[in-house]
């Protein structure tokens, strides 16, 4: 069945159902988004919230042709690959009696790998195919166990390091994210020559900067100075790749941004800020079946000081999936206006911004806290995660160009 889109304009299609299976971590990351309440609870999305979750996802007007569960927030392999495996045969046993049979779903899983072991290994090689994994690391210890300890205050990086050696003596492929915190500014040669041996196994590589804990928006000096040592960063990380001295793994940061310059608009999905957070294309579910949508991030525990923006202490809940259906939701009033707040800040964005088009958004809280309102454009994080990065890439193929010609 192909669902009418003219009923759902502007909203959708769903591509992204991000489950939180547990919320529970053990490991107690200091630039972690969760609570620390929320990642010492153990409890589990039980499998009849799944159920009604793809219960409505499948017979909804939202869905497209396929669709991604990504298992995150919290770390999933605190739970057993028998939870997992009733979990998958859960989602495609609705997906094969819902009047929507033929979406293609796949699943895929984000962890800080320290639980890998056998059991995970058989499970992993068992969905191959069906079920992706995407490794959280920072680097060599000393850069990874600066931020990333357990509960006791113990370092992470070796129990991570032996994950990602399983998974290769497996050979099962892997994505990998690291955090590159101000201290790991300084030295991409340490990334490029520490996931070397794991290139092979790395499907795609992806890196991301918790700036919004270092950057404060009175200090001026001190946000100019990470602008310029990270689009120094960049620079030599481009230099280095482009050098052939070190095997480099596909780094999605830069595929993305190719993508937007080169790749006609007709022939790639859209990219665009306001696109990017269509309600409904990513919805996200909590263990208890609270949802939130635009992108992942906006969850009840999330939020922080932005619980009662809509007068209800709900944050950017817009419904839980056990009392009301995804249509009810499409309509509520608490979702119109923050569709319209949403909006607001994207129009800002399209009128004033030179960066617009390359920048794929989700600053529209954080421009609500920086300046206290939708309307806002420019924050410290656009300078750096959206400014500094296209300038600096800019840049460098400019310079690569001139050299070559
Ligand atoms: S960089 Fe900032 S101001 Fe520019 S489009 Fe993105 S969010 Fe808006």
């Amino acid at each position: 069945m192909v669902n009418d889109k003219a009923l759902v304009s502007g909203f959708g299609p769903i591509e992204m159902v991000v489950l939180q299976g547990t919320s529970y971590c053990n490991l107690n990351c200091s630039y972690c988004y969760l609570s620390e309440e929320s990642r010492r609870h153990s409890a589990t999305m039980t499998l009849e919230t799944i159920q009604r979750a793809f219960e409505e996802v499948t017979s909804s007007p939202f869905t497209g042709s396929r669709l991604r569960v990504s298992w995150h927030s919290g770390e999933p392999l605190v739970l057993k690959p028998d939870y997992y495996r009733a979990a998958i045969e859960t989602v495609l046993n609705v997906r094969d009696g819902s009047p929507r049979p033929d979406l293609v779903i796949d699943f895929d899983f984000q962890t800080n790998a320290t639980l890998i072991n056998a059991a995970w290994i058989e499970f992993f090689k068992e969905y191959e195919g069906l079920v992706t994994l995407g490794v959280s690391c920072d680097g060599p210890a000393e850069l990874h166990d600066r931020h990333r300890k357990n509960w006791s205050g113990r370092s992470s990086h070796a129990a991570t390091e032996r994950g990602m050696q399983a998974l290769s003596e497996a050979g099962i492929p892997f994505d990998v994210t690291a955090v590159i915190s101000p201290d790991g500014l300084d030295e991409p040669e340490l990334f490029l020559a520490y996931f070397e041996p794991f290139v092979p196994f790395i499907r795609e590589f992806h890196f991301n900067l918790h700036d919004e804990l270092f950057i404060d928006t009175r200090d001026r000096a001190g946000a100019s100075s990470y602008v310029m040592r990270y689009k120094a960063f960049l620079s030599r990380l481009l230099d280095l790749i482009a050098s052939g001295n070190y095997k480099t793994p596909k780094i999605r940061n830069f595929a993305s941004f190719y993508n937007r310059l080169f790749v006609p608009a007709a022939e790639r999905p859209s990219y665009d800020a306001r696109s990017m957070s269509a309600p409904f294309k990513t919805v996200s579910i909590e263990m208890n079946g609270d949802l939130t949508t635009f992108y992942a991030g906006l969850t009840l525990d999330e939020c922080g000081d932005q619980k009662n923006l809509y007068g209800d202490g709900r944050g950017l809940v817009i419904g839980n999936i056990l009392e009301s259906s995804l249509s009810e939701m499409a309509g509520s009033e608490k979702l119109k206006l923050m569709m319209h707040d949403f909006e607001t800040s994207h129009s800002a964005c399209e009128s004033s911004c030179d960066y617009f088009d390359v920048c794929s958004g989700g600053y529209n809280l954080i421009k609500l806290r920086r300046h206290g309102t939708f309307g806002a454009t420019e924050t410290p994080e656009c300078l750096v995660h959206v400014k500094a990065f296209a300038d600096a890439v800019l840049e460098h193929m400019s310079g690569s160009l001139q050299a070559a010609g």
